[in-house]
């Protein structure tokens, strides 16, 4: 039988081979690596998006204070 453990992230059980134990605010807790790498990823995605963002609103204003002054 495969041993298992409760992923606090998930609310379930995962292979034990698939978890990792992290340390949180409320101590020491077993996570599983796709929540993990999911995680990540949508870190990622949102620093990309938050550059993005900053970016495109510097071109608007940059394209607003050009439009007034002609
Ligand atoms: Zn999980």
């Amino acid at each position: 039988m495969q041993q298992t453990a409760f992923c606090y992230r998930c609310g379930s059980n995962h292979p034990i081979e698939e978890m990792r134990q992290i340390l949180t605010k409320s101590g020491k807790r077993l996570r599983c690596i796709i929540s993990i790498e999911a995680a990540k990823v949508g870190k990622d995605v949102r620093e990309a998006y938050g550059r993005l963002e900053t970016e495109s609103n510097k071109a608007t204003s940059k394209f607003n204070k050009s439009f007034k002054q002609t």
